[in-house]
C-alpha cells in the first residue's frame, strides 16, 4: 500500500520530476530553516527526510511501492539509509504516531457510500441479468493529484480562520440567542483554501473531478427485492479519505401475474364453473418463457378460493439456483351470469347435480317472507353509517343468528 505523506510534506504531486522536487524542497527548506524559524525544527526534519527519500530513485521506488513501512523495513534489512533516527521520529509518535510499532496504518477516514436503486423485474430476478449502470462520481484530479493547486498554494481560509466551522447566532426569543455551529462553506470544513490564481485549472481547485463510470451489475438468479449489491471503494474519491462503496439496492417492480414470497411464487387463476366441476387444462407462461401445462383431471372438483401447488416451479434459490421454491395457484371460480339459461335447462342441470335440501317454511305469526335484492357493497358505501362494516362484522360473528343460515340448516 502506498501513501503520499512524503509528497504531501513537500507539497508536490506523486508524479513530480526531480527538478520539481528540488524546487519544492529548496523553497520549504528556506522557509522552515531552524536558523530562521527555530520553532519549526521538527518540520524542517520532515522536509529534509522527505527530500532525502524522494530524491533517491531507489528509496523513492521502495517508498512508492511499500510506503513508510517499506522504508522502515529497508532500514533494518540493509543496515539503514542513514536516516534511522528520523524514521523513528516519523514512526514513534509525532506526525505518523498511528503508524508506529507493528506498522499499522493510521485508520483513514472513510467516505460516504453512494446508494443507487436499480429497478428490476421479477423475470430479471428469476433468470439473472447483467445491467449496465451509468453513474457519475468524483475522482481525485489527475492533474494536481488532489492537491487542488500548485504546491504551497494553500492558505488559511479567511472565512473561518482555519477552523473549518462557522459559528452564527440566531435569536431564539426575547433576549435569547442560539449559537449554531456549521461547516464552513468557503473551505468545506478543511480550514484551508487555495488562492484563485494558484488553483488547478481542470478541477478549479476542488481537488476532484467528475467522471462518468459504467458499472456492470450482476443480478443473480434468486436475488430479492431490497437486496444490496456492493462495489467496494467505487464511491466518490476525496483526498485523504478512503472512498466509500457504491451500494446498489434492487427494487422489484410489481409483476402483473406473479407474487413472490421468499422462494415461492403465487399466482391467481380464474376458471369457469364448468371447469371447476369437470376438470380443466390451461397454459401458464412462466417467468423464463416456458409454457407450463396445468391440468386437473375430470372428477376433481375445485372449490372457489382453493389453492393448489406445483412443486419446484417457484423462484430459484439465491446462490443455489437449481433448487427452486414452489408455485402456488389460487383458483377463483367464475359462476355463470344471472339468467344464463331458461327454466327447462336449469331443471336439467339440477337433475345432474347433487340434490338440494327441501325446506318446508314454518308458518304462523312470527314468520315473514322477505325480499332478497342484489347488493353491491360499493354502491352503498357512501350511504352513511358504514353499511359495509356492519356487513363485515355480521360476517365475522359466524352467522349464529342469521335467519338465512338457520333456514339452510333446517
Ligand atoms: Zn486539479
Ligand atoms: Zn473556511
Amino acid at each position: 500500500m502506498a501513501d503520499n505523506a512524503l509528497y504531501d510534506i513537500l507539497g508536490v504531486p506523486t508524479k513530480a520530476t526531480d527538478t520539481e522536487l528540488k524546487k519544492a524542497y529548496r523553497k520549504l527548506a528556506k522557509e522552515f530553516h531552524p536558523d530562521k524559524n527555530p520553532e519549526a525544527g521538527e518540520k524542517f526534519k520532515e522536509i529534509s527526510f522527505a527530500y532525502e527519500v524522494l530524491s533517491d530513485p531507489k528509496k523513492r521506488e521502495i517508498y512508492d511501492r511499500h510506503g513508510l513501512k517499506g522504508l522502515q523495513e529497508g532500514v533494518h534489512e540493509h543496515g539503514g539509509f542513514g536516516a534511522d533516527d528520523i524514521l523513528s521520529h516519523f514512526f514513534g509518535g509525532g506526525l505518523f504516531g498511528g503508524m508506529g510499532g507493528g506498522g499499522r496504518r493510521k485508520t483513514r477516514q472513510r467516505g460516504e457510500d453512494t446508494v443507487h436503486p436499480l429497478k428490476v423485474t421479477l423475470e430479471d430476478l428469476y433468470n439473472g441479468k447483467t445491467s449496465k449502470l451509468q453513474l457519475s462520481k468524483n475522482v481525485i484530479c489527475s492533474v494536481c493529484s488532489g492537491q487542488g493547486g500548485k504546491p504551497g498554494a494553500n492558505v488559511t481560509c479567511s472565512t473561518c480562520q482555519g477552523r473549518g466551522i462557522k459559528i452564527s447566532l440566531r435569536p431564539l426569543g426575547p433576549g435569547m440567542m442560539q449559537q449554531i455551529q456549521s461547516v464552513c462553506t468557503t473551505c468545506n470544513g478543511e480550514g484551508e483554501m487555495i488562492n484563485e490564481r494558484d488553483r488547478c485549472k481542470p478541477c478549479k481547485g476542488k481537488k476532484v473531478q467528475n467522471e462518468t463510470k459504467i458499472l456492470e451489475v450482476h443480478v443473480d438468479k434468486g436475488m430479492k427485492d431490497g437486496q444490496k449489491i456492493l462495489f467496494r471503494g467505487e464511491g466518490d474519491q476525496q483526498p485523504g479519505v478512503e472512498a466509500g462503496d457504491v451500494v446498489i439496492i434492487l427494487q422489484q417492480k410489481p409483476h402483473e401475474k406473479f407474487k413472490r414470497q421468499g422462494d415461492d411464487l403465487f399466482v391467481m387463476h380464474t376458471i369457469t364453473l364448468t371447469e371447476a366441476l369437470c376438470g380443466f387444462c390451461y397454459v401458464l407462461k412462466h417467468l423464463d418463457g416456458r409454457d407450463l401445462v396445468i391440468r386437473q383431471a375430470p372428477g376433481n372438483v375445485v372449490e372457489p378460493g382453493s389453492t393448489k401447488m406445483v412443486p419446484g416451479e417457484g423462484m430459484p434459490r439465491y446462490r443455489s439456483p437449481f433448487e427452486k421454491g414452489e408455485l402456488f395457484i389460487k383458483f377463483d371460480v367464475q359462476f355463470p351470469a344471472s339468467h344464463f339459461a331458461d327454466e327447462s335447462t336449469i331443471m336439467a342441470i339440477e337433475k345432474l347435480l347433487p340434490g338440494r335440501p327441501a325446506i318446508i317454511p314454518p308458518s304462523g305469526e312470527h314468520v315473514e317472507e322477505v325480499d332478497l335484492h342484489d347488493y353491491d357493497a360499493n354502491e352503498r358505501r357512501d350511504g352513511g353509517g358504514g353499511p359495509s362494516n356492519a356487513y363485515d362484522s355480521d360476517d365475522e360473528e359466524g352467522g349464529q343468528s342469521g335467519p338465512g343460515v338457520q333456514c339452510a340448516h333446517q
